[in-house]
C-alpha cells in the first residue's frame, strides 16, 4: 500500500524527531552551543527529562539541538515543526497560516510564527552577485497590486510594491523588493558585471552594461524570444509567485513581503529540474 511521507518516524515521534535533527546538525556528536565543547557532553536520560536534553560538563549548562536554530524558544514539539517544514518546502505555492493552524490544531499565532521562522531559514541573507562571466542572467520586474475585491475605494490599481528578480539561466534566482533606491540601484548591486544580461525593452534596463553585454526582447512588437534572448524563466517564476500571493496568502503585509519572496526563491532554487525532490528540499544540502 502507498505510504504517506508524513508517516515517517521523525514526523510522528518526538524522540525520533530529535534523532533526525541531531544526526544532521551534529554529524560528529553533540556540540555545546554555549562554549563549543564536543567531548565532555552527555545526554540526560532521566525518566522525566525532556527529549533531547544534553548537559555540557565543561560549562555545566544544559542544552538541546534546538538552541541556536529556528526551533529555539518554542513550546511546539519538534516532530510537529518538522511536519510544517516539510509542508512548506513541498507546497509549490506556499501554505497559509490558517491551513497550518487547522492541520496542526494549534493557535493562529503559533502557526504564523512557525511560517515566518521557516521563511527566515529559507532566506540566504546577503550573497554574491547573480551570474558571472559567460553566464546568461534574465532580469525583470513585476508589480504587486492590491486585489480588486479588497480595495476600499474604487479607482486605479495602486501598486503596493515592485519586485525585481534576477535569474541565472539554469541556476539560482534572487528577488528583491524595491525600496526608495529603485530598480537600477538594486540591479547594479545584485548583478555580476561580467554576465550577459537579457531583459525586456523597458527603459530602466538600458545602458546598465557595456554594449554587447545586454540584449532585450521587444514585447510591444510581439517578440518573446530571439534565439536564447528571452525572459521566459522569470515569466514562469512570476506566474507561480503571483498565484501564491493571490491564491494562498491573499493578505500579505508589505513589511513582510521580503520573507515571502525568500520563500518562493528558496523553492525555485531547490527545484525538481535541478534534481531536488520534495524530501531533499527540506534537508540541509551538506547532509543530504
Ligand atoms: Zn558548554
Amino acid at each position: 500500500m502507498a505510504k504517506s511521507v508524513l508517516n515517517a518516524e521523525h514526523f510522528q515521534n518526538e524522540e525520533a524527531a530529535f534523532a533526525y535533527v541531531e544526526a544532521r546538525l551534529w554529524p560528529n556528536g553533540a556540540v555545546c552551543p554555549h562554549c563549543g565543547e564536543t567531548g565532555r557532553v552527555g545526554r540526560l536520560a532521566g525518566k522525566t527529562t525532556r527529549a533531547g536534553l544534553h548537559k555540557c560538563y565543561a560549562c555545566r549548562k544544559p542544552f538541546t539541538v534546538r538552541m541556536g536554530t529556528i526551533f529555539e524558544s518554542s513550546h511546539l514539539p519538534l516532530h510537529l515543526w518538522l511536519q510544517v517544514v516539510h509542508l512548506m518546502c513541498a507546497s509549490k505555492k506556499g501554505i497559509s497560516t490558517r491551513q497550518i493552524q487547522r492541520m496542526l490544531n494549534c493557535s493562529m499565532k503559533t502557526a504564523w510564527f512557525l511560517g515566518h521562522r521557516i521563511r527566515l531559514a529559507m532566506d540566504p541573507g546577503s550573497a554574491d552577485p547573480v551570474g558571472g562571466s559567460g553566464k546568461i542572467v534574465e532580469a525583470d520586474d513585476t508589480v504587486w497590486v492590491t486585489s480588486q475585491k479588497t480595495r476600499r475605494k474604487a479607482g486605479p490599481k495602486k501598486p503596493k510594491a515592485t519586485i525585481l528578480s534576477l535569474v541565472e539561466r539554469g541556476g539560482a534566482i534572487r528577488s528583491i523588493v524595491l525600496d526608495h533606491r529603485g530598480l537600477r540601484a538594486a540591479l547594479r548591486e545584485n548583478l555580476h558585471k561580467e554576465s550577459r544580461l537579457v531583459t525586456d525593452s523597458a527603459q530602466a534596463f538600458k545602458n546598465m552594461l557595456p554594449a554587447g553585454q545586454h540584449e532585450a526582447v521587444d514585447h510591444s512588437k510581439y517578440e518573446w524570444a530571439r534565439g536564447d534572448v528571452h525572459i521566459q524563466t522569470l515569466e514562469g517564476f512570476f506566474s507561480v509567485f503571483k498565484r501564491g500571493l493571490i491564491g494562498v496568502y491573499q493578505h500579505v503585509d508589505k513589511a513582510h513581503l521580503p520573507r515571502y519572496t525568500a520563500e518562493f526563491d528558496f523553492r525555485f532554487n531547490h527545484r525538481a529540474k535541478l534534481g531536488i525532490d520534495d524530501t531533499q528540499r527540506r534537508t540541509p544540502p551538506s547532509t543530504a
